[in-house]
């Protein structure tokens, strides 16, 4: 850590500052880097109500729900483990202030969730509805591809846009919503879309709006490996594909805003969960020029200011894009990113988006809590934070227990996470700026 970040961020003396036994929320404090682990221990069976069940099904699968959950808890506390109240304690303690829950809900573990905007696309288009994963909490799309009929610019011409109100998929989900108001009464669905999203320092969170991009609708619609094939082989059939998913991008994501009203202010649409499959030159055809595309008609669409914030996403490992950021039409546009932390790289995403709030995962793929020793823990965590200028960002660990051995590892880490966390954060208490203290 160079001293000039270590200046900005830490005052050792700092008679507020928290000892590091772990006391969440005992002080509130303005945090200039946020962080939030996702804890799971996947060798445990579990559910989640399926939100295609009726009222007395979903009501007896929450029961079935609270019951695993609950054995979960013992079976780790038998272990002689704190690691879930370690992990609420750090979420309470270092996460993002938006977007916010009420701490005295006591909200289970699960939502109502329903089929992601691809899936209802691929249903308007023909494919069979997801599955349902209980044990995950989420749905598998039908690995029926609904375009795979589509062959030519001609082929393109005849997809029609859907009249979203009178796909069945879009009444299934009102009905979906119905029964899960009637079984869960306290614990809503919620809004169909357009949360607030967090912004850089200095900046109010915004309700967004969110597009499905051009390069994750592809592999929805025609599979990954054929569509990655359509944009490296066929230029003319990859751009008339473009035009005709924008109009279905636009045309649905419009007809969700329309039905929840509000005024929204930032693009969540920019990348994509296939970014870091495509080249440098891919990328900068078909992901950046989509960009500027949707970000011309948001603008004009919804009467948005030029500088109007938008969010670029791609989970993957990207360091062959970064350049492509840097030099990005619309970089002082994106004002938040979701990137994985590839830690020899993060300097490089930092040099290339100055201004970005990043928001960085450790995935276990490229850095498993489980697998590593609490040295590498503060290695890494500190030369992210020195690499990142120390504030503009958020830390997010997939912290999964494979077996019960695992746990005892994970929870060393993330004591020493925490510890980090609290150093880095602890000259800035409730709202003073570390600048000025
Ligand atoms: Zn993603």
């Amino acid at each position: 850590m160079s001293a000039k970040n270590k200046a900005n961020m830490c005052k050792p003396d700092n008679p507020a500052r928290l000892t590091t036994n772990h006391t969440a929320g005992c002080i509130s404090r303005k945090n200039v880097i946020t962080a939030a682990i996702h804890f799971d221990s996947t060798w445990m069976p579990r559910v989640s109500p399926d939100p295609c069940a009726s009222v007395a099904d979903l009501k007896s699968q929450s029961e079935q729900a609270r019951r695993l959950d609950e054995e979960i808890a013992g079976k780790i506390k038998s272990q002689g483990s704190g690691i879930l109240k370690l992990v609420e304690d750090f979420n309470a303690e270092f996460g993002a202030v938006t977007p916010a829950q009420s701490a005295s809900a006591n909200l289970p573990r699960w939502r109502w969730s329903w089929f992601g905007d691809f899936d209802m696309t691929a249903m308007a288009m023909g494919a069979q509805a997801p599955t349902w994963d209980a044990r995950n909490c989420c749905f598998w799309p039908s690995r029926q591809k609904a375009l795979s009929w589509v062959k030519s610019v001609s082929d393109v011409n005849r997809i029609s846009i859907p009249k979203w109100s009178e796909e069945p998929a879009f009444q299934q989900m009102l009905e979906s919503r119905q029964r899960w108001y009637k079984a869960f009464p306290d614990n809503p669905p919620g809004s169909l879309g357009g949360a607030s999203w967090n912004q850089p320092a200095g900046r109010e969170p915004v309700k967004f709006l969110s597009y499905m991009s051009f390069i994750d609708m592809g592999p929805h619609l025609f599979g990954a490996d054929e569509f990655m094939m359509i944009l490296a082989g066929d230029a003319q059939l990859a751009d008339a594909l473009m035009e005709k998913f924008f109009e279905l991008s636009t045309s649905y994501s419009e007809f969700m805003q329309a039905l929840q009203g509000g005024k929204v202010g930032c693009i969540v649409g920019f990348g994509g969960d296939y970014a870091c499959m495509l080249s440098p030159d891919l990328y900068q055809k078909y992901s950046v020029a989509w960009d500027q595309k949707l970000f011309d008609y948001f603008r004009k669409f919804y009467a948005a200011p030029q500088d109007a914030p938008c969010n670029l996403h791609s989970c993957g490992p990207s360091s062959h894009l970064y350049s492509h950021w840097g030099t990005h039409p619309l970089r002082s546009n994106i004002t938040t990113m979701q990137t994985r932390l590839l830690s020899e790289h993060v300097k490089s995403l930092r040099l290339n988006l100055p201004e970005t709030l990043l928001q960085l995962t450790f995935h276990p793929e490229h850095f498993d809590f489980a697998n590593v020793g609490p040295d590498d823990v503060r290695a890494v965590l500190r030369q992210a934070v020195e690499d990142v200028n120390g504030s503009n960002a958020e830390f997010v660990v997939f912290a999964f227990a494979n077996d019960p051995q695992d746990i005892e590892r994970l929870e060393t880490n993330l004591h020493v996470m925490y510890d980090e966390m609290d150093e880095i954060n602890s000259c800035c208490m409730s709202g003073i700026d570390a600048a000025h203290i």
